[in-house]
Formats: C-alpha cells, structure tokens, sequence
C-alpha cells in the first residue's frame, strides 16, 4: 500500500472508528467525504464526485459540502437511515504547526436527531434497545428530543412480544445484540419500518448498571422501580452508553427511567394495529383516514403526542379508565372552562422539544422567548383547571409547577424580539447586567457624538451634503459627492473612490470608531456570555419543566376528548370485569365523518353463554367489515379512556384485540396471503383468552373451498368452545355452511345484513339483523346486474346440487384414532397389510374433507 499524506492518514484513522457511519471531515469551509462515503453520498445528495491525492500518487473518491449548509446535508442522510460522524478542527489551523488536531465531535444518528427541521411536530423520534438476558428479553427505548426514556422485559420464549412492541413505538433505530438481529422477525420489521439497525457488542451488565446509576445520580435503581428488571435495565444501559458513544455528552434532557409492565395494558397484536387503523391506513399508510386522525384533537405537539401514545396502549384495569371517563364527564359539564383552557394551551410551544434544545445547548434566544411565552400561560391554565375537581385533575394539579421564576428570568434577561444568532448581541434586555448596559451607554454616545460630527463638518466645509457613513472594510467615514471634493479641506485623507463620490477619513473618526467598535465586540461576547449563563440556568430545571410539560400533554388529550365527544355526540361508556359487550346504536369513528351517506348505526351483543360466538352473512359491500372494526373501535376507545360513537355502552373489559380482516398479500415479506392468514390465526387462536375480542372477516379464502370451509370451521369450534378458548367472536363469512354451527353449539349465533330489494335495485340498509342471510342472494345480484337469464337459472341448478352433494359435517370434532398395529408392511400386499386395506375399505367419494382428514391421520397412526 503506498505511503498515506499525514492528513489522509488522520482520516483513515478517524474513519476506522466510525465504520458504519458517513464521516463528515472538516477541512475549511468545507466538510470532505472520501472513498465509499464519497461515492454514497454524492448519489444521496446530489452533488459532485471529484478525487483526491492520497499519497504516492494514487487518488480517492471525494465529495464535499459546505460547513455552513451542512445541516440539510446531514438531513438527508439520516432520512435516508443513514449516521453522520461530524470531526470538526479541534485547533486554530493558522495557529498550529503541523497537522491540524481533529475528532469526530458527534454522530448524529437517525435516533438520535433533536433538530426541529427533521422531527416531525406530533411524532415521537424514538431509539430503541433488546437485547437477551439470562431468560428474559430486555427493552428500553428513548426519544432524546423529549427525554423519555421506557424499559421493560418479558420472556424471551415470548418472541411476539418483542415485535408487537417494536410495532406500537416504530422506532427510527434499533440497538440490537448479535443472535437477536440475526432473527428472521427483525428482518421482517426493518422491511416495513425502515429502521437503522445497529448490532453492539455484549457488555458487562454492571458496567451498564453503574452507567445509569451515573447518568441519574443515583445509587440504586429501586427508586424507579426496576432494581430487578435486570434484562430491562441491561437495555437501557445499552441505550444510554450508545448515546454516550454517539453524542459524546450526558444527554441532561433524560431525568426520569420509567419501567413499565405489558400485562398493564391491552395487548395488540402487529396485525391487529394494522388492520383497526389505529394510527395508519391500511392502503396508504397515511394519517389520514386513521382513528387517529379523527380523535386527535390536541392543540399543542406534546398532546398531539400523547394522544397517540395512548391509543396505541389501551388499558385494562377498571380504575384507571374510569379516571379517564370521570374527568372527562366532568369537563363536558364544564364546556366554557373546556373551550378556555384549550385557547390558552393553543398558545403553547413544545415545552419538551425546546427542552430538549435548551439542555443540548443548542437553544437560541428565540426558543428562550417561546419558552417564556409559553410559560406565560400556565397561570390561567392553572386556575382554569381549578374548576375541575375529578381526581385525575387533581393529581395532575399537584404536578404542575408554575414555573414562574423560569418565566420571570427570561422576561428580565431576554429581549423580547431577539435574533436568532447568539453571537452578534441584541440578545440581553436592559437592566440585566450593569456592565452590560454601561458599555452600551458608550456605543450610543459614541454614535450620538458620529451623527454630531456630520454636522460640525458640514459646517466647516459647507459642503452641505457631507455624509457619515460605515461599511464593514472600511469602518466609519465621510463621504462627499464630486461636486464638492474641491472643498474638501487637507486634513481629510482619502480611502475611497466611487463613480460619483470620494469616502474620507480624519484621525478623530477613527478614534471614535476604534471606542465604538470595541464595546460592541465586548458586548457581543458580554451577551453571549450571560445567555450561555441563562441558558444553563434553566436547563438545571429540566425536570420542573418536564413535569408540568407531562400534565399539559395528558390535559391537551383529555380535553381532546371532551371536545370530540361533545362535536360527535359521543357517549360515556359503563366498564366492568363482566363477560358482556353491549352497545346500542353503535357507530364507526371515520366512516361516520368520512361519508356524506348517513351512516346507520348498529347494536351489538357479545357475552359468555348465550352469544359468545356472532357469525355474519351478507353480501360484499353490506357493511360486515364496518361493523365489526366498530365494535372493536369501541372497545378500544372506551379502554383508551375516550367516549364512544355510540346511544349506550357496556364493556366488559377486553385482555387483547385480534383482528384477523381482509386478505392482502404480504409483499414485504413475501408470504402468500394463505400463509399470512394462517400466521394469523394460529397467533389468534394460541394467544387469545376469554377476556379477548377477536374479529374474523373471511378467514380461510386464501385457499380452495374446502380447504377454507374446513379450517373455518374447526377454529370456530375452537375458539367458541369455553374449555379452549371461549372468547367473543365476530365473524364475517361467505361460507354459508358455517352458518350451521349455530345448531350444534351453545354461544353461536347467527347474524345478517338486512337487504332491501325493489323494483329499482338492491339496497344496502347496512343494517344487522339476527338470523342467517339468503345464501342464493349472490345469484340475485348477478341477474339484476343483467346477466342473461339462461346463465341464472344454469348458476341456481349449479348451486343446488353444490349445497346437497357437499354438505359440511355438522358434528363435533372427535378423535378417531384405533389402536396402532405394529406391523412390518410387505410391499404392494394388500391382504396383510392393513393400511391398504383401510383404505380399500374406504368409499373416498362419500367422504367428507373432514372425514378425509381424520381418516389420514388415523391412517398414520396405524404405520
Ligand atoms: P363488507 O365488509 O360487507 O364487504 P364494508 O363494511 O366494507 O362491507 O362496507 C362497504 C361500504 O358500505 C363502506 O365503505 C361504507 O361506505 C358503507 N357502509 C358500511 N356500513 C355502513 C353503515 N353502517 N352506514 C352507512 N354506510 C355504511
């Protein structure tokens, strides 16, 4: 290899450090890629690829970009999942002899952005960790643009949950060990969500312990709760040393570890958030169209926020939602104080985010003013809430700091319209700092006792027109027009020549100026002092801040709520530990406000003995679909704590939502859709308890009829049975067999889509009625769709001999194993061989295909 130049041997140096990342390497004014990271990052941020010699006459790919427009350089690159090392010159270059000193000063990762340009407002940016330890996997994740900072832990057998969990938070990066990322489930995650992966080594766990107990000040962990979580906090003390390697500084933003529990909140699966919509739509994955958007209602981006956390972690325990629902009653009683309080939290900005800025050291003067202003407004929110006494309220009450030495600091010390440079003065308010305003007094003499010269020159020149002038070359100086540089008297030396005039200057004007110009300088940097000064003030305050950051964001999605509730002609819903679900008039959240058609409510009943298990007929497009993710919206919604579309509600608290609905090929991973619905059931139907909601629409038609009828049928059997699983069922079928369960099974019972036929048509009333739909209805469809008549009347005869010659076993499922013969088997024998002679025996084509699957297996039992 030939010889290296000095510099390209510091950046080789520097690079093998940052491997994984795109080192950004400072040299003037310009951040300089080479080699890999040149090529990759020309073609991200389109700009050109030149060369550079290295040393012995070889050349290297180069790229560059300016220091001062980095920043949406860098965007680009973490947009795209990609880590930017920043080495900046640690030395004066023209002060230094040699090479200059330089290192990598941050890495900016797509988990760990706190610059609002890349953020989104109502968006969480979260780091995440899991990592296995002992038995358990560990999880913790981090939002640095906040300071949230979570960790839990569960099984390590318990795989899903590891997903689900990655599901509900997407994060933008991952920390993962070795085995873990190797799995085939994260693979499949990093195809939807897009994250950067990063694989570290396996650290001691009390190196990782005694780093978090470092980072919070702290000699143990039994404070938050998680002194034993050791899997949990093994995470978390990745996260936060991950930080430390990236960041290069103690992230002062984080001051609260919070450990959570699963088993605290409902359980939704992956498939399940999907299909419910929760916070996505299915086709675009947009926003809009989500439950979200309908429910979100928040006026600030901290509640935007925490709404969105709290509907993608419904709870469980009785208590704390009927804390929720009380609150809410209350605030709706209370409209005036509802519409109040949500003008005043309108003027709110992102406490946590400028936070977030402030404790990062890279808040400007103007995030200090929207800090101010925001804090402005706690009072009137403090008293406003006063009116509220429900317990939720009240406890956040207790939380809420009005921070008014915060607010009275930066009133007294910060200007009230300052720039956005924190170097160039007009930052400090006067009657902050003596010095301050002393050396301003000279600056404003000084200009005062400029502007008087012009005058005294003019007088003793007569040149009348004779004007005081500053440039940045030049400083101050006269200028005269040519029309009167003959009168310009022999003190005045010459500087300057311009097409129409002469600039000028005289000994006490430069003088004066070197005064002026140096108490400027000095107050530039007087400023920039005492705001650095100011800004660390507050940031030692982080956690006050935070804190009642934390109560305007649950008070935004209370109100939220209210409001909602109040515009939708929402109910409150009554929820118990019962087995019922009932609800009258219910309706669907977004296909209520997403038609202009008057949306027809329906009811729904669902209990443990007599209607467990609802199977629903009707043709396409009656509305099963709508039907049954509103009644899983429902449940949902009033387990979030909000009110429900709907006249009443009655819940019996749920465990888990599963949502088996539509099929869709699997294009990300690959699956057929068959495999994908299967993948579901088989997580429905090992996962699901009596407490659970489980919504089925057409499961099994990934596959031939029978195959379809068969499966269907014996998992409804199975999940309707309360010594399997006996959860609530609804399930949308265009298997009419099925509609025969209702007679064999105690709990199952049929329901419809009621169909209004005249003589201009069918008509969807969108209404569900009990009983079982007409299942030649698909026939009556085509012949008022025009199809000839010879062809209905072929498709009725079809049909009749279909449903006679194909009926489905209406019988339970029973074992019909024999005994085994052990048997050696003589080729091609039949006599002696009694596998073949069981299935000589056989009359296949009286079979049905759950006869012919119970004979095959009795079949293998006998081998
Ligand atoms: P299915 O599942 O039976 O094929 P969907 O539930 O997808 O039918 O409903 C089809 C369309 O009918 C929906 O997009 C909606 O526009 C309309 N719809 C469904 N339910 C209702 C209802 N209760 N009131 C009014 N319109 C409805």
């Amino acid at each position: 290899m030939a010889k290296l130049t000095p510099m390209m041997k510091q950046y080789h140096d520097l690079k093998n450090k940052y491997q994984d990342s795109i080192l950004f390497f400072r040299l003037g004014d310009f951040y300089e890629m080479f080699g890999q990271d040149a090529k990759k990052a020309a073609k991200i941020l389109d700009i050109a690829l030149t060369a550079r010699n290295k040393g012995g006459g070889e050349k290297i790919p180069m790229a560059g970009v300016p220091y001062h427009s980095a920043a949406s350089y860098i965007e680009k690159l973490i947009k795209n999942g990609i880590k930017v090392a920043i080495c900046e010159q640690l030395e004066d270059p023209s002060a230094s002899s040699g090479i200059v000193k330089r290192d990598v000063i941050r890495v900016v990762t797509p988990g760990t952005v706190i610059e609002n340009e890349i953020l989104a407002e109502n968006e969480n940016n979260y780091l995440a960790a899991a990592f296995k330890y002992g038995n358990y996997y560990g999880f913790s994740y981090t939002d640095i643009s906040t300071g949230e900072f979570y960790l839990t832990e569960f099984p390590a057998s318990e795989t899903d949950k590891l997903k689900d969990e990655i599901n509900r938070i997407s994060p933008r990066e991952i920390l993962l060990d070795q085995k873990i990322a190797q799995t085939k489930l994260i693979k499949e995650l990093q195809n939807i969500y897009n994250f950067t992966l990063n694989i570290l080594e396996n650290k001691k766990y009390d190196r990782l312990y005694q780093g978090i107990l470092d980072h919070f000040q702290l000699k143990s962990l039994e404070g938050f709760g998680c002194e034993e979580m050791k899997a949990a906090v093994y995470a978390a003390g990745q996260v936060l040393a991950y930080l430390g390697d990236t960041q290069k500084r103690t992230i002062n933003q984080i001051t609260l570890l919070k450990a959570y529990h699963l088993e605290d909140y409902m359980v939704l699966d992956s498939a399940s958030r999907r299909n419910l919509e929760l916070t996505a739509t299915i086709r675009d994955n947009q926003r809009s169209g989500s439950l979200l958007s309908i429910i979100d209602q928040t006026v600030t981006s901290m509640g935007g926020r925490e709404i969105k956390k709290w509907i993608n972690q419904p709870l469980i325990q009785k208590k704390a939602i009927e804390q929720r629902h009380t609150a809410l009653e209350e605030i709706i009683d209370n409209y005036q104080v509802l519409d109040k309080l949500r003008a005043e939290l309108n003027e709110i900005y992102d406490l946590e985010r400028i936070m977030s800025k402030i404790t990062y050291q890279s808040a400007n003067a103007r995030d200090l003013v929207a800090l101010k202003n925001s804090l402005a407004k706690l009072p009137a929110v403090e008293n406003l809430m006063q009116n509220l006494k429900s317990d939720l309220i009240i406890e956040m009450q207790t939380k809420f700091d009005l921070l008014e030495d915060m607010h009275d600091l930066i009133e007294k010390a910060i200007k009230s319209e300052p720039p956005t440079t924190i170097t160039e003065g007009g930052i400090i308010a006067s009657d902050y700092n003596s010095s301050l305003d002393q050396l301003r007094d000279l600056v404003s003499s000084g200009k005062d006792w400029i502007t008087k010269l012009q005058k005294e020159e003019r007088e003793k020149t007569g040149i009348n027109t004779l004007k005081v002038g500053f440039n940045k070359v030049f400083g101050y100086y006269l200028e005269v027009t040519n029309s009167h540089t003959d009168k310009v008297p022999e003190r005045y030396e010459r500087k300057q020549t311009l097409s129409n005039s002469e600039r000028y200057i005289i000994p006490k004007l430069k003088e004066k100026e070197a005064e002026v110009l140096g108490a400027e300088e000095k107050i530039n940097d007087l400023e920039h002092k005492l705001f650095i000064e100011i800004r660390e003030k507050i940031a030692q305050e982080v956690e006050r801040i935070n804190q009642t950051a934390a109560v305007i964001a649950q008070l935004d999605v209370l109100l939220a709520f209210s409001y909602l509730a109040i515009e939708n002609n929402y109910t409150k819903p009554e929820v118990n530990n019962g087995p019922a679900i009932k609800i009258k008039n219910g309706r669907h959240p977004v296909v209520e406000k997403m038609f202009t058609e008057q949306f027809v409510p329906n009811d729904c009943y669902l209990d443990q003995t007599e209607q467990r298990f609802v199977i629903i007929t009707g043709p396409n497009m009656s509305g099963k679909s709508t039907y049954m993710r509103q009644v899983a919206l429902i449940v949902l919604m009033a387990q979030v704590g909000s009110y429900v579309p709907a006249e009443e509600a009655l819940i019996g608290l749920t465990d888990r939502i599963f949502t088996r609905v539509g099929a869709s090929d699997d294009l990300t991973t690959g699956q057929s859709t068959f495999m994908v619905e299967m993948n579901e059931v088989a997580n429905i139907v090992n996962n699901s308890t009596e407490k659970s909601l489980i919504i089925l629409d057409e499961v099994g038609r990934g596959t031939s009829t029978y195959d379809g009828v068969s499966i269907a049928w014996s998992v409804s059997e199975y999940l309707n049975n309360p010594e399997r699983i006996g959860a609530r069922t609804l399930f949308a079928t265009h298997y009419h067999e099925l509609t025969r369960l209702e007679d064999e099974y105690p709990g199952i019972k049929n329901y419809n889509v009621l169909v209004e036929e005249d003589k201009n048509g069918v008509h969807f009333l969108h209404r569900i009625i009990e009983g079982r739909a007409d299942d030649s209805y698909g026939i009556e469809v085509a012949r008022l769709a025009g199809l000839p008549e010879e062809i209905i009347i072929s498709a009725q005869k079809i049909l009749n001999r279909l449903e006679k010659n194909n009926q489905m076993p209406v019988r339970k499922l029973e074992k019909t194993v024999t005994d085994s013969q052990h048997q050696q088997l003589p080729l091609f024998n039949k006599e002696n061989n009694p596998v073949l002679k069981k299935l000589d025996e056989q009359d296949i084509l009286e079979m049905t295909p759950m006869d012919a699957m119970n004979f095959l297996y009795s079949l293998k039992k006998d081998l």
